[in-house]
């Protein structure tokens, strides 16, 4: 096996924005690998449109979006491995893969960009009492199953959780002839962006229960019906409350985890709350020369701000690969998730090597109305923003000028405060 200077784990279009702009940054020695028979990642299966409004100013769908990229990928001479999986990285950045051509074998590069993306929380997460019939999918699966693999996972239909995978399997379960009874959600709030919520559930009269989760799945060998139950404050079923609803098929679309595992293996420090990489400015890992962007990183609403992030990951690679990768010799400085926020990426900067103007981006760990995001820098207010609404749903970002900034600075801290 050629050796590369650039290892890239993942086809999506994290790995693909990065692959483009890390050759465009003159690395030409460059392998993508990618564990599925096509490039693409999650896009493949992802047929509605709403993508690329940022990035082209148009709405395409996921395929679509994903072929952009493909396109400028095969334009340039980037090698691409399809069907070999990573299997580890170590802290020395040597790779393991195998595929059925080439077995198992290692590579070393001088740098490692992981985009593997996430996984959907499966039911095994949740402890949902009741039997185990055959009809319980998790939202995404029954989403390949309907617009690649040509299945219908059924008839009637109700869908537990309201992120964006849920929202859009409502509308496309329906599409499909079948019934959506309603959609569940255990927060007070949905997880999905407004735009779906719109789109995909009041557009078809689909009811959307807040507060509420299922306490009981009835059927032998296919499902029968769930119980619905309303949650207390706490999340715990209010005894009571149930309610009954036929139907075949239950959809869980109850959380998306960063793919991390090799991450971990690595020796990458991760964060508790993103469940992905704690990454610099230069959105490099703790381990030297392992960079990491898109939903492996941090789980994104829109797929314009995966290829933005992409192409951070990737110019950094490049010039830790030339050799141009100013050593940081001002102090640690946290980028910290103050009242209201959940997180922020990255983590922490250095001023000294920072850019002139670094994007933050963050989520809100609640539903608000009428708040002002507020940047303040070791106590002093430098930034703030009016919002009329904020949801955990949407990505959040505010930009840091490093000219507000002063060399000695200790702490950056984002949160909400009261207009
Ligand atoms: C149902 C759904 C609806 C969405 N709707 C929208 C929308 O309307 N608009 C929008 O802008 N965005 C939307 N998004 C978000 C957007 O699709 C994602 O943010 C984006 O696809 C993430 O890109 P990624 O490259 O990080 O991950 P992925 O697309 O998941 O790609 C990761 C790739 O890594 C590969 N991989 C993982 N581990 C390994 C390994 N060990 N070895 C080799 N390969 C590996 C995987 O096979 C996969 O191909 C939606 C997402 C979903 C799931």
């Amino acid at each position: 096996m050629k050796n590369y200077d650039l290892v890239i784990v993942g086809g999506g279009p994290a790995g693909l924005g990065a692959a483009v702009k890390a050759y465009d940054e003159g690395i030409k020695n460059i392998l993508i690998v990618e564990r599925d028979l096509v490039l693409g990642g999650i896009l493949n299966q992802c047929i509605h449109n709403g993508f690329g409004l940022h990035r082209f100013g148009e709405e395409l769908t996921g395929p679509e979006y994903a072929q952009r990229f493909i396109d400028q990928v095969k334009q340039r001479d980037i090698d691409v491995l399809l069907d070999t999986i990573v299997l580890d990285i170590s802290p020395d950045k040597e790779l393991t893969l195998m595929n059925q051509i080439n077995g198992m074998f290692t590579i070393v590069p001088k740098a490692i960009i992981l985009a593997m993306g996430c996984r959907e929380r499966p039911r095994g997460a949740l402890n949902i009492p009741g039997s185990r019939p055959a009809g319980v999918f998790s939202a995404g699966t029954a989403q390949r199953m309907v617009n690649i693999e040509g299945y219908m996972p059924g008839k009637k239909v109700v869908i537990l959780g309201s992120g964006d995978i849920g929202l859009i399997m409502a509308r496309r379960m329906t599409l499909e002839g079948a019934k959506v009874q309603c959609v569940a959600e255990i927060m007070p709030y949905s997880g999905g962006l407004k735009r779906n919520i719109v789109q995909c559930l009041n557009d078809y009269d689909i009811p959307l229960y807040f507060s509420t989760t299922v306490s009981e799945i009835v059927g032998k060998d296919r499902l029968e019906g769930v119980y619905l139950s309303k949650v207390d404050d706490n999340m715990k079923v209010i005894p009571g409350s149930e309610k009954y609803f036929e139907c075949d098929t239950l959809l869980l679309s109850v959380g998306l985890i960063p793919e991390n595992e090799l991450s971990k293996s690595a020796g990458v420090k991760l964060d508790r709350k993103t469940k992905g990489s704690v990454v610099s400015d230069r959105l490099m890992t703790s381990v030297d020369g392992i960079f990491a962007c898109g939903n492996v990183l941090h789980v994104h609403d829109l797929v314009d701000y995966v290829s933005e992030e992409s192409e951070i990951a990737a110019t950094n690679a490049a010039a830790y690969i030339n050799g141009q990768l100013k050593e940081a010799k001002s102090q640690k400085v946290e980028v910290k998730a103050g009242t209201g926020i959940s997180y922020t990426i990255p983590q922490y900067l250095h001023y000294d090597t920072m850019p002139e103007n670094l994007t933050i981006r963050f989520r809100v760990n609640g539903v608000y109305e009428k708040k002002t995001i507020a940047l303040y820098v070791d106590g002093r207010e430098i930034k703030k923003r009016k919002k009329k609404i904020l949801a955990p749903g949407e990505m959040e970002k505010i930009d840091l000028n490093k000219e507000d900034l002063n060399p000695e600075i200790s702490e950056i801290e984002i949160k909400l405060e009261e207009i």
